[in-house]
């Protein structure tokens, strides 16, 4: 047999099918080990077949597989196909989605362990009197009985190998797998559907489109549709994806996620070790847990007969890829559902403007659910205008009547979250005479002072610096630290009131295992009254005990050099804002700002999505902005500066002639300097386009993947989030 075989290295040169010689045992699918260069490299099978171009003399053999069932499946192999076609990246590349980085990098061979049993009497073994370690080895097997091998071989040497060669022992591998979920226990709430959640599954089943939009406000029971669905489909024999922005897999979600479908489903999430993510995966590959639960990733969960994907907080920008190929899971996820004909289940409180449009032009089912669970109302939003505070002398963080309710909720025992768009101590130093900012060496972006740790941070590269004491530039004193972080905030909380118990939560406490978790999980069991953080508390979480939400800057995030910053502003207040009442209790929010006349903030205090829609809609339409254009950014990275020179001046020839000879499809083309000239001491360069007709975006994604270079990056982002 021949087997096509990809090598695992993702570069242009080994990018190509190279045929081997192999025995039966190799599977399509399976992952191989293969002589290449001199060195044993990982790889994976393509496809078989009889006879090879090239002279059988000339052919390497295959070393035998190691796994006994194939690691990509029939689906997993197309898929990767289409990705590659579709970004152009290297094959490796697109494989490596599917598989577990712990698979790739070895990281996981504990896994197995042998352990050797007797499969006769002992009196029935033949053994020489003069051979100790084989007698030991049966006396020790008929003691102990089935014992691991390891154990064995360490007791007697030689024993075991000689014994199994007569046939008297036998060896069999164990999986072992670790449980992560050994400390998560839940109880199961399985509620009875309210007629509004029923109809909406109903509607989900009979309508004939794969996509399918639920537009729900938050506390309509959203998650209690997906879990009906995925149940439905449990016990049908099929399998679902469930995925979710990771920061949404909270205490209760992953409680109640193992007490409703116990080991038929894997969580995949960032706090699993490289050991329990490996064996989850593996779960699903052997079809052990139907069920995968996890962020963007477990899009390319190794599942076969898929009966529904759901996509959670659909609008969240932790969907789109960061690294090559910079897939959308929505897109992966549609391709995977017309593949299973099955359904694409989005949900949102706030669906990106892009997918509410196809919804309203019919492309998507759209499926409204307009009122909480138990109609329980929204809560109030009250604004707080920042700019009157200032003038009464209130330099606080706090206005007057947030601090009113922070009392009233503090006396009335309930739950207060304090809502911040920033982290750290505070943003930048700037001085107050000449201007200038405390800058990072290697990335050019500004500073962040940390207080815990007396220093100033690169919040792209980690880099730490001294603190400051006077201008490098200007020689003056007066240095001042603007803009306000969690931990300040948690300090001025504290010294209002004494007594209350205040937890932070940020990119600066979370870090490591668990981290987030346990602070959500204190939280959830009331060990604390007032909850301080970033965008990390504004999803998904249910705390029944919040009665009031305090967003402390909302306009902030209204000042993003972003088309999409009107849009992310709505999503994260009544994301925010959601989190309060949603028990008994009515809830409240008060929403500081700067700007309280700004519309998407009038929009969003009168829960009014449908306004915030036709409003944002036409002024995408006016500026042509996405969804009426593609914005495409080709960013050129690389280490030596003149190099990345090069490579841009020559990707940029390419690309101009591209633009030239289609102008009309084209709404801009530019060169410039990336604004963040470097970042982790790489220079970087981009050319932005805006395409009113993406028909030309595969010939970009060609002139890229052709520019690519040993000295530079050549990569393409589709809508870009960001532009630093
Ligand atoms: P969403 O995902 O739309 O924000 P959730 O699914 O979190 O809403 O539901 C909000 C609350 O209502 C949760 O506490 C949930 O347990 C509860 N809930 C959901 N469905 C029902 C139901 N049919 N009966 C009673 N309570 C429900
Ligand atoms: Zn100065
Ligand atoms: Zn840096």
């Amino acid at each position: 047999m021949i087997a096509e075989v990809i090598v695992d290295i993702a570069t242009s040169e080994t990018d190509r099918i190279f045929d081997y010689l192999c025995d039966d045992s190799v599977i399509v699918g399976s992952r191989v080990r293969a002589p290449f260069g001199g060195k044993i490299l990982s790889g994976f099978v393509m496809k078989l077949k009889e006879s090879s171009n090239l002279p059988e003399s000339r052919l390497k053999k295959l070393l035998p597989a190691s796994d006994e069932l194939p690691a990509l499946t029939k689906e997993s192999l197309w898929l990767a196909e289409k990705i590659v076609k579709r970004f152009r990246v290297p094959k490796a590349l697109a494989l490596r989605l599917f598989l577990p980085s712990e698979m790739r990098t070895g990281k996981v061979r504990e896994l197995y362990r042998t352990f050797a049993e007797l499969c006769v009497k002992k009196e029935e073994a033949q053994i020489r009197k003069t051979a100790k370690n084989q007698l030991g080895v049966l006396e020790y097997l008929e003691k102990n009985g089935k014992t691991e091998t390891a154990v064995l071989n360490n007791l007697f040497p030689g024993g075991l190998t000689a014994l199994e060669k007569k046939g008297y022992i036998r060896v069999s591998k164990e999986q072992i797998l670790r449980d992560p979920y050994k400390t998560v226990e839940g109880e199961s709430v399985e509620h009875v559907l309210t007629p509004d959640q029923s109809a909406a599954i109903e509607r989900i089943r009979a309508d004939s489109r794969t996509v399918q939009l639920l537009h729900g406000v938050t506390g309509s029971g959203k998650t209690e549709i997906y879990l009906n669905l995925i149940a439905e489909c449990l016990k049908k024999g099929q399998s679902s994806i469930f995925l979710v922005p990771e920061i949404s897999l909270t205490p209760q979600m992953l409680s109640q996620l193992r007490a409703r479908f116990g080991r038929n489903a894997a969580i995949l999430h960032s706090g699993l070790s490289a050991g329990e993510k490996f064996d989850e995966w593996w779960r699903l590959r052997t079809g052990e847990a139907k069920i995968a639960i996890g962020a963007r990733s477990a899009v390319f969960a190794p599942l076969e007969n898929l009966g529904v994907i759901i996509l959670d907080e659909e609008h969240d920008s932790s969907y789109v890829s960061e690294t090559a190929p910079r897939y959308s899971t929505f897109e992966v996820a549609r391709v995977r559902a017309n593949y299973n004909g099955c359904k694409l289940v989005l949900g949102s409180a706030t669906p990106a403007v892009e997918t509410y449009k196809r919804a309203k032009e019919g492309e998507f089912n759209l499926i409204r659910l307009e009122k909480r669970i138990n109609r329980k109302p929204l809560p109030e939003i009250v604004i707080a205008d920042m700019r009157r505070e200032v003038r009464r002398g209130n330099n606080s963080p706090f206005s007057l009547v947030l601090k009113e309710e922070i009392e009233k909720c503090l006396e009335s025992e309930k739950q207060a979250i304090l809502f911040l768009n920033r982290r750290g101590y505070s943003q930048t130093v700037i001085c107050k005479e000449c201007g200038y900012v405390a800058k990072c060496e290697a990335c050019d972006v500004s500073l962040t002072y940390h207080r815990d740790e007396d220093c100033l941070k690169c919040h792209y590269c980690g880099a730490r610096y001294g603190m400051l004491f006077g201008c490098p530039e200007c020689g003056s004193r007066k240095l001042s630290y603007a803009g306000t972080g969690t931990q300040r905030i948690v300090e001025s909380l504290q010294k209002l009131y004494p007594s209350a118990r205040i937890l932070r939560m940020d990119n600066d406490t979370t870090s490591g295992k668990e981290g987030h978790y346990k602070i959500l999980k204190a939280f959830g069991e009331r060990k604390a009254d007032i909850l301080v953080g970033t965008q990390m508390i504004a999803k998904g979480h249910d705390f029944p005990a919040v009665t009031l939400v305090g967003i402390l800057d909302a306009d902030m995030s209204l000042h993003f050099s972003d088309y999409r910053s009107g849009e992310r502003t709505f999503q994260l207040l009544t994301q925010v804002a959601g989190r309060s009442g949603r028990a008994d209790e009515k809830g409240k929010v008060v929403l500081q700002t700067f700007d309280p006349e700004n519309e998407v903030l009038r929009f969003a205090t009168s829960y009014d999505y449908e306004g915030f829609y036709e409003n944002e809609i036409s002024l995408r339409a006016a500026m042509a902005f996405p969804p009426f254009s593609k914005i495409v950014r080709v960013l050129v990275t690389g280490e030596d500066d003149k190099k990345t020179m090069e490579t841009l001046r020559a990707t940029y020839t390419e690309l101009e002639v591209l633009y030239q000879n289609n102008a009309e499809k084209f709404l801009f083309f530019n060169k410039m300097r990336s604004p963040i000239k470097r970042i982790q001491n790489k220079f970087r360069y981009q050319v932005l386009m805006r395409l009113s007709d993406v028909s030309v975006l595969p010939e970009i994604y060609d002139i890229c993947a052709n520019a690519r270079s040993r000295d530079a990056l050549v990569s393409v982002e589709e809508n870009p989030s960001n532009l630093s």
